[in-house]
């Protein structure tokens, strides 16, 4: 690969909190090598780009993902929409280790992976059927040593603990880990004070994990509680349309989110189809491209469950106006913990529910992102802050010195409109091209639109 100098760039950098204009960039294989306004050194060989007009932007990381769960050749969409990073939080041990193998070497197109292993609940009842491959469990206290030291040993990239895992479990497992790696949960049971005051890292879904903190008593979920329960998603609906931010439960939650400095991986977009509603999702074009495994799964699970229209496409979680009122609460949630100095990462869950595809959902997340806490710090949240979680900062999430080349090329201005992401004119992954259009080309739609009408109905 040689070098290539990108002249006259609007820049977002991930870094200040205002777009540069004129700036140069100059990448040098897979790493950008110089960032700087007016007259940089350039390489004699280099190729040059002008961008007048254009915005650059690190590529984005969605840290909530399930790539096993979906088809192959589903996960170049991931580039398309300008996802260059993804952390995938719950799949079957051999499978994920084998994907991040093949992604992170080129040899399968699609976006860096990090891995977690398998979801780690305290027994393997709370997922079943279609999803149960993704479930392991640490049965108790004693279990851990062996169960965490293997998956460390096998090269995760962080833990994930799950749903029903109770709290002398969490508390057990987060003391082995001892930092070694990120750990993060989608809890349910256990409280997530009591996770962060033993040290977690992270929390997934504003609209479960720190739940039991900002519901009323009587609504919390206790042990025994199922998310395959037809009462569960109802309960927790009207659970956060009752809650009271300003109540003690949610005001000790943030001040020990920043205290603690812990991620929250948003995934908003879960009531997404509450606030839009089923014609509006009919209507939308990321539709024609669901991945057909991710839609199969899910049609099984409605059938394995039964009458069951909360898992079903067509059905958003819950009736559409407490949907829209529980998201709001979550963007309330999201912005207070923001502007109290709290760590806001996005998420989507996509592969984990059909509905929308790979790489889309983030833009759609980052969308009902920058409604809550504005344009650039839901940028930054799903590029500096995602990269730091993962770690990473010294290779991804920003433009600067010595970062991997993941970056996208926008025809528009994503801070006054943070939708003029969606128009991308390349996606730079390591220093490497990708047009978004001919990746979307390569994906056969014709078929998907077929099945994601029905699913739809
Ligand atoms: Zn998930």
């Amino acid at each position: 690969m040689a070098s290539i100098v990108f002249r006259n760039v609007r820049l977002i950098d991930g870094i200040a909190d205002q777009p540069r204009d004129g700036v140069s960039l100059v990448v040098e294989n897979d790493r950008i090598r110089a960032v700087g306004g007016g007259e940089i050194p350039v390489p004699g060989n280099a190729a040059v780009i002008d961008l007048k007009g254009q915005t650059v932007v690190p590529g984005l990381i969605d840290t909530h993902v399930h790539t096993t769960l979906m088809d192959k050749e589903s996960l170049p969409l991931f580039l398309a929409a300008g996802v260059t990073s993804a952390r995938d939080v719950g799949g079957k041990l051999e499978k994920v280790l084998q994907l991040r193998t093949d992604l992170n070497s080129g040899a399968q197109l699609g976006p860096r992976l990090f891995v977690l292993g398998p979801l780690l609940d305290g027994s393997d009842q709370s997922l079943d059927g279609p999803f149960a491959e993704l479930l392991d469990s640490v049965p108790s206290v004693d279990a851990v040593p062996e169960k965490i030291g293997g998956l460390l040993k096998a090269g995760v990239d962080g833990i994930k603990i799950y749903f029903s895992m109770p709290p002398d479990t969490v508390r057990a497992v987060i003391k082995f880990v001892d930092k070694r790696v990120p750990i993060t949960a989608h809890l349910g049971y256990t409280h997530s004070l009591d996770a962060i005051q033993a040290g977690i890292d992270g929390l997934e879904h504003v609209l479960i994990s720190p739940y039991n903190e900002f519901c009323a008593v009587g609504m919390q979920f206790g042990l025994g509680a199922s998310m395959l329960d037809p009462a569960f998603f109802p309960k927790l609906i009207k659970g956060w349309e009752a809650a009271d931010l300003k109540a003690e439960g949610a005001r000790t939650w943030i001040g020990s989110m920043v205290d603690k400095q812990v991620n929250m991986g948003t995934t908003l977009d879960l009531l997404w189809l509450a606030k839009f509603g089923i014609d509006a999702a009919r209507r939308d074009p990321d539709r024609k491209l669901i991945p057909p495994m991710a839609l199969a799964r899910q049609q099984q699970m409605v059938a394995h469950l039964g009458e069951r229209p909360d898992w079903d496409i067509g059905n958003p979680l819950a009736e559409t106006a407490s949907g829209v009122r529980a998201l709001e609460k979550h963007q309330l949630v999201t912005r207070t913990l923001h502007e109290a100095g709290g760590l806001i990462v996005g998420g989507t869950d996509c592969g984990g529910l059909s509905y929308p595809p790979p790489g889309f959902a983030l833009l759609r997340e980052l969308e009902l992102l920058a409604e809550a806490i504005g344009s650039m710090a839901a940028i930054k949240a799903v590029t500096a802050t995602a990269a730091r979680y993962l770690r990473q900062q010294e290779n991804l999430g920003t433009i600067a010195p010595g970062r991997y080349a993941d970056m996208l090329v926008v025809d528009g201005d994503p801070i006054r409109d943070v939708r003029e992401l969606r128009r991308l004119k390349t996606v730079y992954r390591g220093g490497v091209a990708h047009d978004p259009q001919g990746l979307l080309a390569q994906v056969p739609q014709r078929a998907r639109e077929q099945a994601a009408m029905e699913s739809t109905r």
